[in-house]
């Protein structure tokens, strides 16, 4: 049996060879001192890539999106951001808990809101009601479907979001991904954003690690809130070697993973009962639904991973699959071979199912 295609996440890269004896000659120093050279180096190459004054290292991308929650409010405050939202729906409930802070959901188009959606979202200046106070946006929208937040559209947001005094944060976690989609430069997808959440687990294909940019007054707030998280760590240039290896040799193939995905999201329309829009892909992210199969998501997961395809049940018929730098094309090729054998596959001439 060939071995296993994994197409649950990005985040089941492993660290290549290279990768790994980069990481192990890696100079170190005490992180909590700010005195290790391989995490400074990572640092300042992310802050100068996002155009911010400095970026943080961090275990986790969840909390460099829960400690710029944390620097931009104050308890009993109102944060903005789409329904889909990783920090709204995958953080553990960590505003409340953390920061003591109300989310305002909106609706928008695949994980993409409006300035309108953001103006009519803002509370009244009222003792009744609470203080918003920061809108945040996620490039691209995980669950929105990987979708990509066009320039203007990013810029109108921050633009209404100061307007009113808010202050602004990227969950960047695949920002990446977005800048090999749209050809747009990081630094100008995050201008008009206070804080930048950037994650080095996903497509990169580092083992551990995120940071969180932003000015150098925010920076400060930032790493008490780091310490406070028990997110300060020591040697850690030996795991923040990976993000630096992964900017030089990760970052340009971003584009074939989008290709590899529109080739298996084609390859899932032509199976009779899934419901997908391959137009919607616009990244590594394939969400796809199998309700018209008569299989749950479980079921069909489970048909999948016995012939060696790991696919993500994200609902009752809701699946997600993901493409990333450990899967080839010629594994993509072979998944949806096994998909449409396990599942059925639209003959000329046959009729709807
Ligand atoms: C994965 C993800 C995160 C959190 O990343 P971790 O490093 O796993 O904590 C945050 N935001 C988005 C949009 C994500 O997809």
């Amino acid at each position: 049996m060939a071995t296993l295609i994994d197409l649950s996440s990005d985040t089941a890269t492993r660290p290549s060879p290279e990768m790994r004896a980069f990481m192990a000659q890696a100079p170190v120093g005490d992180e909590q001192k700010q005195e290790d050279p391989s995490v400074n180096a990572l640092q300042e190459r992310v802050a100068g890539l996002l155009g911010k004054e400095a970026a943080l290292y961090l275990p986790s991308a969840t909390m460099a999106n829960e400690i710029a929650v944390k620097v931009h409010t104050r308890p009993g405050d109102e944060v903005i951001l789409d329904r889909t939202a990783h920090i709204v729906n995958a953080e553990a409930g960590g505003p409340a808990l953390l920061s003591g802070v109300m989310l305002f959901t909106v609706q928008g188009t695949r994980g993409v809101f409006t300035p309108q959606q953001v103006e009519e979202g803002i509370r009244r200046d009222d003792p009744h009601q609470p203080r918003t106070r920061l809108v945040s946006v996620e490039q691209t929208s995980n669950l929105g479907g990987g979708t990509v937040w066009p320039l203007e559209q990013l810029r109108a947001v921050a633009e209404a979001a100061h307007r009113h005094d808010l202050r602004t944060h990227l969950d960047g976690a695949r920002l990446m991904n977005a800048v090999a989609a749209s050809g747009v430069p990081a630094h100008e997808q995050a201008r008009g954003y206070d804080s930048v959440t950037f994650c080095l687990t996903k497509g990169l294909g580092c083992p551990v690690g995120a940071l969180v940019a932003g000015d150098r007054e925010f920076m400060k707030d930032a790493r008490r809130y780091k310490h406070l998280f028990g997110g300060a760590m020591r040697q850690a240039g030996i795991i923040a070697a990976a993000g630096l290896y992964a900017l030089d040799h990760n970052v340009d193939r971003l584009a074939q993973d989008h290709t590899n995905a529109k080739i298996l999201a084609r390859g899932l329309a032509e199976i009779p009962g899934i419901r997908i829009q391959v137009e919607h892909v616009e990244t590594n992210l394939v969400f796809f639904d199998v309700a018209g199969t008569r299989l749950s998501a479980a079921e069909v997961a489970s048909r999948l991973a016995a012939r060696g395809v790991r696919v993500g049940a994200t609902g009752r018929s809701l699946m997600r699959a993901v493409t990333h730098l450990d899967v080839s094309q010629a594994d993509i090729e072979r998944a949806v071979a096994i998909a449409q054998e396990v599942l059925g596959k639209a003959r000329a001439g046959a009729a709807g199912e």
